[in-house]
């Protein structure tokens, strides 16, 4: 039986929850993901899991010392590391029953309407088979579309994710990130912030708390924030709670006051 009204799920997961921090998957925190989703999808819920991390696992899976800075080498990480990405996912949610498929997305999928078509078509497919879609960003397409300016890019997997749960009607989104939830201040630079368990309007005042990168100098809670505005708009609902323990999900979809809601009106 379905534990709420929140049939079709959309989880996103950051880099720091998949990755150590000197690069490498983080196979604890991997498997627990998995575990977690696979049993909410034997419960009866759809899920659509957009991940991050690609870099972070190449960098691990070449010995680099260092995140690549230069484009190309990113570009080289990311397709490397997808591989390992992916081939973990299939290996961790075999374990637990379920079967993975990857979709890498750029923004002319979701924005020229007969790829969107498609898409959709695709998406609504995987999951009547029972599949769990993993997404991610066309990493080794994607930057070079903003070096030459051809196309415009999702930019960053918050926002994505924001796109795919619009986009596929999803009933809730979450964001699994390093933090408990929306603080009123960067809790890294003031230790005395506090979680706002509850928004329901993005402000200007809102958009000023979040500052800042994440550790791995992307997203951070600005993206987030523009994220929760486009799900918001799109009428889905939106968590961001701690990845650091995946169950949490289980009292996000009992209504549990688990990081910060932001409730659509
Ligand atoms: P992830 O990669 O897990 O998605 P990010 O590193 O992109 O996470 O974003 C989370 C980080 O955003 C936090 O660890 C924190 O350093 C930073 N941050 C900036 N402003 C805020 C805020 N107002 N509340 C919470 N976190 C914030």
């Amino acid at each position: 039986m379905l534990q709420s009204g929140c049939r079709r799920i959309v989880v996103k997961v950051g880099t720091s929850t998949l990755t150590h921090s000197g690069g490498g998957a983080d196979l604890r925190h991997m498997d627990l993901l998995a575990r977690t989703l696979s049993d909410l999808r034997s419960a009866g819920h759809e899920i659509i899991l957009v991940s991050s991390g690609a870099i972070g696992i190449g960098v691990g899976r070449l010995n680099m010392e260092a995140r690549p800075v230069i484009l190309r080498e990113k570009q080289a990480v990311a397709a490397v590391g997808q591989c390992e990405l992916m081939h973990l996912y299939d290996k961790f949610f075999s374990e637990y029953g379920q079967t993975v498929g990857q979709i890498l997305l750029t923004s002319d999928d979701v924005d020229d309407p007969r790829r969107a078509e498609n898409l959709r078509a695709t998406f609504d497919t995987l999951l009547q088979l029972g599949v769990v879609p993993v997404v991610n960003e066309n990493d080794s397409v994607s930057h070079a579309e903003i070096e030459t300016g051809h196309h415009k890019v999702l930019g960053d997997n918050d926002t994505l994710s924001a796109i795919v749960a619009v986009f596929c009607r999803a009933d809730l989104l979450v964001l699994l990130s390093d933090i408990d939830g929306l603080y009123d201040a960067n809790p890294s630079t003031h230790p005395e912030a506090r979680r706002i368990p509850l928004v329901s309007e993005i402000t200007p005042e809102l958009m000023a708390m979040a500052d800042g990168k994440g550790r791995w100098g992307t997203g951070g809670m600005s993206t987030k924030l523009a994220a929760a505005r486009e799900a918001m708009a799109g009428g889905v609902e939106m968590v961001i709670a701690n990845g650091a323990d995946p169950t949490c999900l289980y009292d996000i979809l009992d209504g549990k006051d688990v990081g910060t809601r932001f409730v659509v009106k």
